[in-house]
């Protein structure tokens, strides 16, 4: 009996891993429910038909759930060309109703749309939406994900404390629903530099960030001193996990809003997450996202990421593109690096804000490793705090934002940070030296 139920146990388990394969994914994007270019299905099925599994459509402030949601067509939300075509290419679902000597067409509801989309072996809908607004002059924006109400925006004296408590209410409702939801800080340098590490640095509980929203980006070129995304995530992580805290991972989205001109801002398969799972289903999605198992990508794609627990090896493995070649470079930061920064002033220039910019040690965020082809790994040194690996493609990005990188890259999240805050606990160090 005994016996038996442990290889019953072996196998589901097994065949649980056996069966994980990589699922694609946009977690921020928009439609006509706020400012994104097309209706909502035509939002979504620019993804499924594009090699993606999965979506959030995080349309601003509202999850889709009024069902009396009626655009006026030539208003300018919804031109009359763009309510024919609608109409034209949706004879059987399109809503139309005329009032008054007007016009109008009715918006999907989040329930309606996964009806007609979701596929249990190709498709999925997440439910969730944006929350955005500008405190203390920057703008804080987040997605909270797999919601399957409006949560809403709660305001802070400081983005900081905002962040805290819509993070709050987001982690309250799933608890209360028991549903795993997602919780991500949106684009932190946009418009410009707005959000800063140590927002993240003192919110541990927040566990996602775009290190790469391919809409957003700095507008203006910035001021020298400042961070790359790259160095903002390191630095993030070099105070969490020296200080016993989880990481926070790194995601890429398109946050689109436009589906209809190639040469604009804003438009889908830019920046996306393929994320390790089980099966197809947001529960499992979202878990997989807080193990840490997906990686960012703003095209190249990987046929493997392994962590050797016991080794301290972190191994990637490339699906190698026709005629491109691969560089992929390892980052840490080591235990004890300098936490001292400096503050620089960045004046007004034109419509660029005045920020007080900050800038934190080289020793922050260091390449340890530099290997190229498919196949890459490096091993942990006993005093890295972490290691994570950026693939670059040599095929160069299409027409980007200045948040993207120049060629296509993944980067996979941290990895080693448990090993070490496990062989070094926060009390041992920080108790006084004797
Ligand atoms: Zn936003
Ligand atoms: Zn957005």
């Amino acid at each position: 009996m005994k016996t038996s139920f442990v290889v019953v146990l072996f196998t589901v388990i097994a065949e649980a891993v056996l069966a994980a394969q990589w699922y694609r994914g946009n977690l921020h994007m928009h439609s006509m429910w706020s400012d994104g270019n097309v209706f909502p299905e035509n939002a979504v099925a620019w993804y499924r038909d594009n090699g993606y599994q999965f979506v959030c459509l995080s349309d601003h402030q509202i999850l889709q759930t009024d069902t009396g949601a009626w655009l006026e067509v030539g208003s300018k939300r919804l031109s009359r060309a763009a309510a024919d075509a609608y109409v034209k290419g949706h004879p059987a679902s399109a809503e139309v109703k005329k009032e008054n000597g007007k016009e109008y067409l009715r918006l999907k509801t989040v329930w309606e749309l996964k009806k007609a989309f979701d596929d249990p072996a190709a498709f999925l809908m997440i439910p969730g939406h944006e929350l955005n607004r500008v405190v203390a002059g920057m703008q804080v924006h987040m997605n909270a994900i797999n919601v399957h109400a409006t949560i809403p925006y709660r305001y802070g004296d400081t983005p900081a404390e905002t962040f805290r408590r819509v993070e709050a209410a987001v982690r309250a409702w799933g608890d209360e629903q028991d549903v795993h939801t997602l919780f991500m800080l949106n684009h932190p340098t946009w418009p410009y530099f707005d959000i800063k590490p140590e927002v993240l640095i003192a919110l541990p509980q927040i566990r996602f960030f775009e290190v790469c929203n391919a809409d957003g980006g700095s507008v203006y070129p910035p001021h020298r001193s400042w961070y790359t995304m790259e160095k903002f995530w390191d630095i993030v992580n070099a105070f969490r996990v020296e200080d016993g805290y989880d990481p926070v991972f790194g995601t890429a989205s398109d946050d689109t809003h436009n589906y209809t001109n190639p040469a604009g801002n804003a438009r889908p398969g830019e920046g996306w997450v393929c994320v390790r799972s089980a099966s197809l289903d947001a529960g499992a999605l979202v878990q997989a996202m807080y193990r840490g198992d997906f990686y960012a990508s703003t095209g190249v794609s990987l046929a493997d990421v392994v962590f050797d627990e016991a080794a301290g090896t972190l191994r990637v493995k490339v699906n190698q593109e026709k005629d491109m070649t691969y560089t992929v470079r390892f980052t840490t930061t080591k235990a004890g690096f300098d936490r001292a920064t400096e503050t620089f002033d960045d004046p007004a220039k034109g419509k660029k804000p005045a920020r007080t910019g900050i800038r934190y040690s080289d020793a922050i965020g260091k390449t340890v490793k530099i290997d190229t082809g498919v196949e890459a790994s490096y091993t942990l040194e006993p005093d890295d705090l972490y290691v994570r690996a950026t693939v670059i493609s040599s095929k160069k990005a299409g027409p980007r934002t200045n948040n993207e990188p120049e060629y296509e890259t993944a980067w996979t999240q941290p990895y080693g940070w448990r090993a070490w805050q496990a062989r070094n606990p926060v009390k041992a160090r920080l108790a006084p030296k004797k």
